[in-house]
């Protein structure tokens, strides 16, 4: 089966100073490992587009965005929005509206075209952007920008994202905690940066907060009692899935010890529950992992699956 494998080389401009983890190499990493895995014959590669204002405009608020626009520095300058290490470029907005266009294409051709599910390789990574705020690398919500188009745009009812990223995916929760139409099940590490939801829970809001050193075994006994039983009960019309590859046992940016194994066990539950209940339709899109060479072979053994 075909896999759309969506990107933009704006993806690539956007840059930190210094040795930043969250780096341009991490989106070529992956394709050089899909072509040394021999996965490329089963792409079908789609440049992503810029997301628009009205599709920006369902997740974040005006302000936000105009703020954004406003305080991107000079050449050679970076803002940060968290008085942390969430840096803004002189390029910084040009690839973070391609990663969210990214993912309205996919849903978009995902949603035309029943049996294919899609990868969106891009950066900056989304899930930790809320309404009102860019924090964890993150400016724009990818993955809310695109759950919302798929709720607006195509009329679905019921939307499942699945975050399997080390780190809670707080700006995921925060927009959607009000939407039942979308189904959230994030696992990660806490207590945890970004400190957020170990006590949070509601119908469509599903937590599952683990200890540091969870292995696979935890993890996917974890996913198997929680995650799966609440999908499968919500009858998704579309799984989207926030793929963090920084919980495996290479990455020191947190202290899961997962392996690639475990990510294609995952990807391959997720894929039979898309396949069960709406043709297949998944689509996918990069957030954290910071160890190239564990992110290379973990993202390509994702795809891989997805293939299959
Ligand atoms: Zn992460």
């Amino acid at each position: 089966m075909n896999v759309f494998l969506i990107s933009h080389p704006h993806c690539l401009w956007h840059r930190a100073p210094g040795g930043h983890p969250e780096c341009p190499e991490r989106v070529t990493a992956i394709d050089d490992q899909l072509i040394a895995n021999g996965i490329e014959p089963f792409l079908r590669h789609k440049e992503a587009p810029l997301v628009t204002r009205e599709q920006l405009l369902r997740v974040h608020d005006a302000a936000y965005i105009e703020a954004l626009e406003a305080g991107i520095p000079l050449p050679g300058e970076w803002a940060t929005l968290d008085g942390g290490d969430t840096y803004v470029g002189e390029h910084s907005l040009e690839a973070a509206y391609r990663a969210a266009g990214a993912v309205v294409l996919g849903v978009d051709l995902i949603l035309q075209h029943s049996t294919h599910s899609a990868f969106c390789n891009v950066r900056p990574p989304g899930h930790h952007a809320g309404r009102d705020y860019g924090m964890g690398f993150c400016l724009f919500n990818n993955i809310a920008i695109g759950a919302a188009h798929a709720l607006e745009a195509h009329g679905l009812s019921r939307v499942a994202i699945v975050d399997f990223d080390v780190h809670h995916g707080n700006g995921t929760e925060d927009i959607f905690r009000d939407e039942p139409r979308v189904l959230f099940c994030s696992s990660f590490q806490h207590p945890f940066y970004p400190n957020r939801g170990g006590d949070t829970d509601s119908d469509h809001i599903l937590n599952v907060p683990l200890p540091r050193d969870t292995d696979g075994a935890a993890w996917r006994q974890a996913i198997e009692a929680r995650c799966l039983p609440a999908l499968e009960a919500f009858q998704p019309e579309l799984i989207l899935v926030s793929a963090g590859f920084d919980g495996h046992i290479e990455d020191d940016m947190a202290n899961f010890r997962l392996v690639e194994a475990d990510y294609e066990w995952c990807t391959r539950e997720l894929h039979e529950i898309a396949r069960r209940h709406c043709d297949g339709r998944l689509v996918s899109v990069l957030e954290g992992g910071y160890a190239l060479s564990a992110l290379a072979r973990s993202a390509a053994t994702h795809i891989k699956v997805l293939t299959e």
